[in-house]
């Protein structure tokens, strides 16, 4: 019986045989989330939505210590607004869902379904802004947005609906501006490395890659262990084009009216599938332990003749643990061995065994989900004894996907290079001449690949460095690759 039950729940796709199906799986049965009936939209069921609640928790708390508030803005954008700013409009006009009609009539205007929100944005920002004393303005919005994808959807990944926050901020000076792209740029480097365990690139994008309307986008860019390059979070300074298309001015010191510096930033769900995909193994999800909803399950083997001992003991643990927000499996219709790949499967970063000898010893059995190590410990050792277990899986998990970026990346010296690098799906790292034209040649040539970023801690070029394709005196160093 439990074997067959095994089979039927456990993962059966090997992530280094079918990547695809293997995140699929995990996805499904750690029930994270599914497909909905609208075709490339999801669900996310309470196992994914409690991540992302320990996500917006976090980040709540940093956006609020810099100082931004929280707001709501409309689902939906008239059209006049969404065409004020061109290169917005021209850039996201192919993905727009439009709400024509309501009941039996057709409406006056068409209405965007929000795939970002800039212009709604602008529209209040221009009503609330007269002085230089009104600066900053800076808001966040946490919500889903809509964008009609056209490629092949996946969970997490790539769903036409996805949720995310979404910063929004005004300032009186380029400098200041500026200065907070990079300040949310950092934030979203921490949030990926130390809560996510995931190691990123922070970089610049090119011109072509860059946000519809920005002047310059910034982006952490994480590598999944397929070779194909995630963007975990963008954060883009905006200069003064939609402050001058919406007309937002203010009064300044001088008395004379001045035009704002605007920059926007967002993570989103889509940030989800590259954790899962970075840590996740063979038997289910692994989840970096800092953004776990339950760090510990305890699991009584109800063997012997002290069955109902095991179960108060395995009762006072979880109370005694309840700052690790434990899950207690005392369900007695399942086999300790099952319970253990559930709970596998599903990613609990912890497992505590206690059985008839433990209870005696005052003891549990404690097994760590990402190498399986088991250790014996002492009750009331275990408040002590847990966190430093979990800042050992996350340092594990960081470094391994580490080890993974460091391997999978490599410098390109000339264009052979490059086309094997992305041939056996690896990060190049070369030198650009950073033209449009260039780049449209390398994605052609090399079936897909795109420029990544430019990273910002590596920009050495030097006199008569030349682009790894046209040859061209070099602009700078970026990464290409597949992606997501
Ligand atoms: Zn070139």
């Amino acid at each position: 019986m439990a074997t067959e039950e095994k089979k039927d729940v456990g993962i059966t796709a090997k992530k280094e045989e079918d990547m695809p199906e293997w995140f699929e799986q995990v996805c499904l049965k750690a029930e994270l989330a599914e497909f909905s009936d609208v075709k490339g939209c999801m669900v996310i069921r309470p196992n994914g939505y409690a991540i992302w609640e320990n996500l917006q928790e976090y980040f709540n708390k940093v956006i609020k210590s810099h100082g931004v508030r929280n707001a709501a803005f409309s689902l939906l954008i008239p059209e006049s607004y969404f065409k004020k700013e061109a290169e917005h409009a021209k850039g996201f006009s192919p993905e727009v869902a439009w709400v024509t009609e309501a009941g039996d009539s057709k409406l006056e205007e068409r209405l965007a379904v929000r795939p970002t929100s800039e212009t709604l944005i602008c529209k209040s920002f221009k009503k609330w802004l007269r002085s230089y004393r009104d600066l900053p303005i800076r808001v966040n919005q946490w919500c889903s947005v809509l964008r009609w994808e056209t490629k092949q959807t996946k969970l997490f990944l790539r769903s036409r609906e996805f949720w995310w926050q979404e910063g929004h901020c005004i300032y009186e000076t380029k400098e200041e501006c500026a200065n907070e792209t990079i300040l949310f740029l950092n934030e979203y480097k921490k949030l990926c490395e130390n809560i996510l365990a995931v190691p990123v690139i922070a970089g610049v994008k090119t011109q072509k890659e860059k946000f519809a309307g920005a002047v310059d986008t910034y982006t952490v860019e994480a590598l999944m262990p397929d070779g194909k390059a995630l963007q975990m979070g963008t954060s883009h300074f905006l200069g003064q084009g939609f402050m001058k298309s919406f007309e937002v001015q203010f009064l300044g010191k001088d008395e004379k009216m001045h035009y704002p510096f605007y920059n926007s930033w967002g993570f989103s769900t889509r940030l989800m599938g590259g954790l899962i995909m970075s840590h996740s193994d063979n038997k289910g999800l692994v989840l970096p332990p800092r953004i776990a909803p339950n760090k510990v399950v305890i699991i009584p083997i109800l063997i012997g003749k002290e069955t109902e001992k095991i179960v108060k003991k395995a009762e006072e643990i979880k109370e005694h643990l309840s700052e690790f927000n434990p899950l207690l499996d005392n369900r007695e219709e399942y086999t300790p061995g099952w319970k253990y790949n559930e709970w596998e499967m599903k990613g609990i970063p912890i497992r505590l065994e206690i059985g008839p000898k433990d209870v005696e010893k005052d003891q549990v059995v404690l097994v760590r989900r990402d190498t399986g190590e088991k250790d014996f410990v002492k009750i009331e050792d275990l408040k002590k004894k847990i966190p430093k277990v979990l800042d050992s899986m996350h340092e594990n998990l960081f470094l391994k996907a580490q080890k993974l970026l460091k391997q999978n990346t490599v410098v390109a010296k000339d264009f052979g290079d490059l086309v094997k690098g992305i041939r056996e799906k690896k990060l190049v790292k070369a030198k650009f001449c950073n033209e449009t034209e260039c780049e449209d040649w390398i994605k052609e040539k090399t079936e897909g690949a795109t420029t990544r970023c430019m990273p910002l801690d590596d920009q050495k070029i030097e006199e008569g460095d030349q682009c790894v394709h046209c040859k061209k005196p070099a602009k700078c160093i970026i990464y290409f690759s597949k992606s997501y």
